[in-house]
């Protein structure tokens, strides 16, 4: 389904290079202005160690920490998939931007005007344009709505509807809230007349199409604009307004641009908060999120329509060590915790329950009981896994009598025996042993006994939480030959003398064919960019392998400039293929021997032994 670039309203295509049309100047001073660590941490917990910081690696899957960050170098690496680069590559992969694009949403946080138009980029492919015009259209969209809610007679229901959640015009101006008309033909109206194609918008999820008739999805609905990681809009999640209505709840369907399972509404707004306090609030319902922030819960965020999903338990996981499920306190509320629970310690999260009295949501919550209420909930009342499922128990139980006593208790010890850790088994037993009257020993007691009958059953929590390695994994160990030729790239990709010295000795080969290439690069690179840095250097760098291979060298710690200690790699570089030439010669040379072919052996004799007397003089010190 071919898609004209009419779909872009007003932006012309040039054609050019986008990479040469952004100066050079410009990306250098950005990267001075910009902090690697700042932008890495919005998106992956950080913890100093050493000269750099550590963390879960967000280009792969892992429970232990690979990837690094240099402050010193403004780069990061992973030791884990191989990831590396500057600033601006860390934000071209993990956005999924090009280059100018990726400068653009720096330059922006940054407040630098661009010097150059990032709309017109040729870089981007056919697919992209699509996915950028849906995102687009949603953002018209959103604005369409938001105007339609705040400024029209239409939006007066809505608003009124608002009103009674005691949800303020400020808040909806946050979330840039809106109406959807019940005409069902405004949106679609709209996005025709700035030339977006049909369908564009029906792939998109904004219109459908009926047989000849085209509507627009949401009609007579409040509107809640749902953002991507990069606080674009790109889909809607939309409220009924009448009461009998159905849907109550509709969401956009799954689209290019939209991917339940991965996204979770409000994270953009929320991961700054989520980052400071490393706590994050998972949520039910998006207009819980919305009156949490603001009762003054800013790290609180939703799942879409959807149960939580591992790959957002994941994602959570990279930015915050405790998860609080703050779920509807009904029957399906209490199915959906237990289901979270799982997959968030599975993620290797800190699991909270916050609990609301009376089956009531964090909304019904929030404006009965107040916003101070709400945040004391949140930051000293929540429970433990442990202890909400003892107290779930305890909502089942008839307390009344001394059967229902005792059942009670051997669920709970039960509970205890497959959750608690040691420390939180023992104090949850003198919990029990004080409210029931009964002495810790007998309780104990108890325990081992529930612990024979279930056959030792026991989740050891200890292996569910993951431990934090105390260091990164580092490379495997390499040849002193391969390790020669890393420290000489490494000098010569952080000391001009070190150019100088190897151009000079004619170095033009290291130990493997990705190490010599590097090399070349940066002869090429330096001979064009007299003042340029590593980082500079980094980011010229198209092929992967090779940009691989470069933030591995410069995470590491550079060895410092030393003139004989660069000559005795250069020796190791150059007596490697030397011995090894050596030592086929010999066996070839063997070998022909033992066929009986005597000229052969003895011409490989002689070449062996001019191999040996060149050997030789390399090893001699080049120097007096
Ligand atoms: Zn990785």
């Amino acid at each position: 389904m071919a898609v004209s670039h009419s779909v872009y309203w007003g932006a012309e295509r040039r054609e050019g290079d986008d990479m040469s049309r952004i100066p050079d100047s410009f990306v250098e001073e950005l990267r001075r202005r910009v902090d690697i660590v700042d932008v890495v941490s919005e998106h992956v917990q950080l913890r100093r160690s050493g000269r750099s910081y550590v963390g879960l690696c967000p280009f792969h899957n892992e429970r232990t920490p690979s990837f690094s960050v240099s402050p010193e170098r403004q780069l990061y690496h992973c030791f884990g998939c191989g990831a590396g680069g500057t600033v601006i590559r860390f934000v071209m992969d993990l956005e999924g931007l090009d280059f100018p694009e990726a400068v653009a949403a720096l330059a922006r946080r940054a407040n630098l005007p661009l010097p150059f138009d990032p709309e017109s980029s040729e870089a981007i492919s056919s697919g992209r344009d699509r996915r950028e015009a849906m995102k687009q259209a949603h953002e018209l969209a959103a604005k369409l709505y938001n105007y339609i809610l705040m400024n029209t007679a239409a939006g007066v229901q809505a608003l009124r509807y608002l009103e009674g959640r005691k949800i303020s015009r400020k808040t909806a101006m946050d979330f840039l809230l809106g109406l959807a008309p019940a005409d069902g033909n405004t949106l679609h109206t709209f996005l025709r007349r700035r030339g977006f194609a049909l369908d564009l918008l029906v792939d998109a999820g904004l219109v459908v199409q009926l047989g000849e008739r085209v509507v627009d999805r949401f009609r007579g609905r409040l509107m809640i604009p749902i953002r991507d990681g990069q606080g674009k809009v790109v889909a809607f999640g939309g409220r009924i307004l009448t009461p009998d209505g159905k849907p109550k709840y509709l969401n956009s369907p799954e689209t290019e641009i939209f991917h339940k399972s991965r996204l979770l509404f409000n994270l953009y707004a929320a991961r700054r908060a989520i980052r400071e306090t490393g706590e994050v609030v998972l949520m039910e319902g998006n207009l819980d999120v919305v009156s949490a922030w603001q009762a003054g819960v800013e790290n609180a965020v939703a799942s879409l329509g959807t149960a939580f999903t591992p790959e957002q338990a994941a994602k959570l996981r990279r930015m915050a060590g405790r998860l609080i499920l703050a779920y509807d306190g009904d029957a399906a509320g209490e199915t959906a915790t237990r289901r979270a629970i799982d997959i968030a310690q599975e993620a290797g999260l800190d699991v909270r329950i916050a609990v609301f009295p009376d089956g009531q949501d964090p909304d019904d919550y929030i404006r009965h009981a107040g916003a101070a209420a709400f945040q004391d909930l949140l930051r000293h009342r929540t429970l433990t896994v442990v202890q909400y499922l003892i107290q779930r128990l305890r909502a089942g139980a008839d307390l009344s009598h001394q059967a229902g006593r005792t059942e009670f208790l051997q669920q709970a010890l039960q509970v205890l025996l497959e959750w608690a850790s040691p420390i939180e088994r023992e104090s949850e037993l003198r919990n029990l042993a004080q409210e029931f009257q009964v002495s810790l020993e007998a309780l104990q007691e108890e325990l081992e006994l529930v612990s024979k009958r279930s056959g030792g059953r026991r989740r050891t929590r200890e292996t569910r939480v993951p431990k934090r390695a105390p260091e990164v994994r580092r490379r495997p160990l390499e040849s002193g030959y391969v390790q020669a030729g890393r420290h000489l790239l490494q000098l010569a990709l952080t000391d001009e003398r070190a150019r100088r010295y190897l151009m000079d000795q004619g170095v033009d080969e290291l130990a493997t064919p990705e190490q010599t290439a590097l090399l070349a690069f940066i002869y090429a690179f330096y001979e064009t960019h007299e003042s340029g840095d590593a980082a500079a250097f980094l980011d010229s760098l198209d092929d992967p392998e090779l940009a691989r291979l470069a933030s591995s060298l410069l995470i590491e710690e550079a060895p410092e400039y030393d003139e004989s200690e660069m000559e005795g790699y250069v020796r190791t570089i150059r007596l490697q293929p030397l011995e090894a030439a050596w030592r086929q010669t010999l066996i070839d040379s063997g070998r022909a021997q033992a066929r009986g072919d005597v000229a052969t052996a003895q011409s490989l004799k002689a070449q062996a032994e001019q191999l040996q007397q060149e050997i030789q003089r390399l090893k001699r010190p080049l120097l007096g």
